[in-house]
């Protein structure tokens, strides 16, 4: 139906994946579970895998074969690290 996510030959993932990395983004891996049909996402960011398993049905998805998908999330340059909303204003670029 028309709800079916979108997913991408692996390499055109890739291509499109690695400009945004270019950019200072952190870019997550998508897929379908090839077993249950649920939508997966690869935990660290900026890695790209073939193949992965399902942590609810244990199955292994060809992701290369399958295709798939990305979410790509803007870094916030954060100084310090103690208090998350500090330098506000500041422009990063
Ligand atoms: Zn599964």
């Amino acid at each position: 139906m028309d709800d079916k996510p979108t997913d991408y030959p692996f390499e055109e993932m890739l291509k499109a994946a690695q400009a945004k990395i270019d950019k200072g983004m952190l870019v997550y891996q998508k897929f379908t579970c090839s077993g249950c049909g649920a939508r997966l996402m690869i935990p660290e960011p900026n890695e790209f895998h073939g193949e992965a398993d399902c942590a609810s049905c244990g199955a292994w998805t060809n992701i290369r074969e399958q295709g798939c998908n990305y979410q790509c999330m803007l870094v916030m340059h954060v100084g310090g690290g103690n208090g998350a909303s500090e330098g506000q204003g500041y422009d990063n670029s």
